[in-house]
């Protein structure tokens, strides 16, 4: 297994020109009008036309080729353990190999995964502040992965919260995967958390697993989490009239992931259409899970909600980037100055029908990665796991 530890951003300056799209991350404006972007020490600087910025003194420069780019992707849901391997297909590296999918920032929805995974009080706190540590330590391919998701169980109190925040917990693993199940308890458990600054999410649907738990609309409604992590079911989802009443009237961010049903992820992104809130959808996959890993996950997410849902390429972009680093407090997700250098370079695949990037993931085609860059360090060239793109930038 490779190692990687945190090495901090790139020094000093980083150019990037030549860029065709320019995909901002942010779905009120998902397209800018730039083709450069300048960044120092891992952020970014600048962003505008070539001719109108200082380019010079990089130490650092990459030609875009024409190519597309794109905030490096955030996967709002998924099951690490430690390491670069999941235990639930015993797989080693699928974290390196999402990299390779455009994630640059993967958000822990619990290790749940982890073989004799503690459920008294005490275990369930040290496993999420270990979790958390040991991510921070530990960055495969440079990737941010924000670990450290204690799951509820009954058993918690109050103080388990407090002592959870102090540590520097941020986010609770999903509701439902452990004993809370009911609405009451769930709604208690969300109401310490939150009193404590720790973000909410909860199970929807029904059980991911034998020995895990149904949470229906009505659980999701009493908890009244941050996050409805997957809306459309993980993977059994509810049925449509809950899913629309939980978009109408939940509070909490509307999360869709990879690892769902389908045909329920196209009933709530026409709800959050009809109901005007698409700035609350986030992605993710829901990965590694017994469906296995899926290195490309989100993309294929946001290219089925572009391509079956009718959103703008842009638009689905946002929703992977911008949208998930909002709801969820992180850093990134926008090309914006102040932002980490996280970036994805993107072309049509090869032979595709549409004509450029946009018309591609618009038409279903799961768009080339030509290089990815984490922090201003340019860490992968042409994508491994993604059909060859058209144009791969270059570094001059
Ligand atoms: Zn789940």
């Amino acid at each position: 297994m490779a190692v990687e530890v945190a090495g901090g951003p790139m020094k000093g300056k980083l150019v990037l020109r030549n860029i065709s799209t320019l995909f901002s991350g942010d779905l009120a404006n998902p397209v800018l009008d730039a083709d450069t972007i300048v960044a120092v020490d891992g952020r970014i600087s600048a962003i505008g036309r070539a001719k109108d910025l200082d380019t010079e003194n990089a130490v650092l420069a990459v030609d875009a080729k024409g190519s597309a780019l794109a905030p490096g992707l955030i996967d709002s849901h998924c099951h690490p353990a430690f390491g670069d391997w999941t235990p639930r297909q015993n797989q080693l590296g699928w974290i390196e190999s999402c990299v390779h999918g455009g994630v640059t920032t993967f958000v822990s929805a619990g290790e749940v995964h982890l073989p004799g995974r503690p459920k008294d009080r005490l275990g369930v706190k040290s496993l999420a502040i270990a979790a958390e540590r040991a991510f921070s330590n530990f960055r495969p391919l440079g990737a941010k992965v924000l670990a450290g998701a204690p799951v509820p169980e009954s058993i918690m109190m109050e103080e388990d919260y407090a002592e959870l925040a102090q540590a520097g917990v941020k986010r609770i693993g999903e509701i439902g995967l452990g004993t809370v199940n009911t609405g009451p308890e769930a709604k208690k458990h969300v109401e310490w958390a939150r009193k404590h600054g720790i973000e909410t999410i909860i199970h929807t649907g029904g059980p991911s697993i034998p020995g895990s738990n149904l949470i229906s609309r009505d659980v999701v409604l009493e908890a009244d989490p941050d996050v409805i992590s997957h809306i459309n079911g993980g993977h059994t989802a509810l049925p449509k009239g809950c899913i629309c009443a939980l978009c109408e009237q939940g509070r909490g961010a509307v999360e869709i992931v990879h690892n769902g049903n389908e045909r329920a992820a196209l009933i709530a992104l026409d709800a959050a259409k009809g109901l005007g809130i698409l700035h609350k959808v986030i992605l993710g996959t829901d990965a590694p899970a017994g469906s296995g890993v899926q290195p490309l996950g989100i993309l294929r997410t946001l290219v089925f909600l572009s391509s079956f849902g009718g959103l703008a390429a842009g638009e689905a972009i946002a929703l992977a980037t911008g949208n998930t680093a909002r709801i969820r407090k992180l850093e990134g997700g926008l090309i914006a100055p102040g932002m980490p250098a996280d970036f994805v370079f993107l072309d049509r695949p090869q032979h595709s029908a549409g004509k450029t990037v946009s018309e591609a993931i618009e038409l279903g085609d799961i768009p080339g990665i030509g290089m990815v860059v984490i922090d201003g360090v340019v860490r992968i060239a042409r994508s491994r796991n993604t059909p060859p793109a058209d144009k791969v930038p270059q570094i001059e």
